[in-house]
């Protein structure tokens, strides 16, 4: 099987009131571009576990992810393009959403899982696959050296150099990645990691554990909006007014709250006038439509 994986993603330049008035450049890297469902990160992260499983001629895909994980249906549409199987253990009950929907078009079969049972990721693929010499094991979220590999290339796509870079955060795999390519490049870029769960201080540890080297990066940790996946109407009113005033969309779990973060601290005037900072459009608007009794 050859694997074409290769992308580029645009970057576009925003423009709202408070960053004329505060005198910087916002620009927005648009990974939601990539692919429909594949999107964002995910076609990163996916990059080089799919090359992997390639390379080890593994033809089934295992993963784990919650009812609405944007990693599930990204691996679901991956598998689905590049002509492997796909498995997906769905933590908790039973249930039917827009995103196992897609996940099952797909061709994805979806194992629902306990609470309880989900917590062994390994136990459970052993317990199932133990005799599938075709399963490749991905973990949930992604999360691995490949994936943050993977996101490190974003980094090579830039035409110049920036002053500071945000990202939300899941896993933190992403985040770390990106690191490791301001890294390579040896940029001075101040990078922001926004955390879309509570107490998300765990991050740096999560982030560090990805690092190909040591390196400092900024973790705001206020602005979760109350947990993960939750909203407030503060954050919903945010949101409609970014995408009507640029015609980029954006979701309430990751990107909504990584851009309030960014323009809040452009508010406080956190950045020198003349910076140059990089929004990473991670994708995921499928989020969107599971939450439309927000809006
Ligand atoms: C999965 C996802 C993230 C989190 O990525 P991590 O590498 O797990 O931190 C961020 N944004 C969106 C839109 C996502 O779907």
């Amino acid at each position: 099987m050859r694997l074409d994986l290769e992308i580029h993603s645009p970057l576009e330049e925003v423009n709202l009131p408070a960053f004329t008035k505060h005198g910087v450049r916002v620009f927005v890297k648009r990974d939601d571009l990539i692919h429909p469902l594949i999107s964002g990160n995910k076609w990163r992260k996916l990059k080089y576990l799919l090359k992997k499983a390639d390379a080890e001629s593994k033809q089934h895909l295992v993963t784990f992810g919650g009812a609405y994980s944007n990693h599930l249906l990204a691996t679901a549409a991956a598998a689905a393009k590049f002509g492997f199987k796909a498995t997906g253990f769905v933590r908790g009950e039973e249930v039917q959403n827009d995103t196992l929907l897609l996940c099952r078009l797909h061709g994805m079969q979806l194992i629902f899982t306990s609470r309880e049972s989900y917590r062994d990721k390994a136990a459970l693929f052993n317990n199932h696959f133990a005799g599938d010499t075709n399963a490749f094991f991905i973990d949930e979220g992604g999360a691995s050296p490949e994936a943050a590999l993977g996101c490190s290339e974003l980094v090579d796509e830039l035409p110049f150099a920036f002053d500071h870079v945000f990202c939300a955060c899941g896993t933190g795999t992403t985040a770390a990645g990106i690191i490791n390519g301001l890294n390579k490049h040896q940029l001075k870029t101040q990078f922001h990691a926004i955390p879309a769960l509570k107490n998300g201080n765990f991050l740096r540890n999560d982030i560090d554990k990805f690092l190909t080297h040591p390196h400092p990066f900024h973790l705001h940790n206020q602005y979760h909006f109350g947990g993960y996946a939750k909203t407030t109407p503060k954050l919903i009113g945010f949101i409609k007014t970014f995408t009507a005033a640029t015609g980029i969309l954006i979701e309430p779990v990751y990107t909504g709250k990584m851009l309030y973060a960014l323009v809040d601290m452009v508010k406080q005037g956190e950045f020198a006038s003349g910076s140059r900072i990089l929004a990473v459009h991670t994708g995921g608007i499928m989020g969107l439509f599971g939450m439309a009794n927000k809006f």
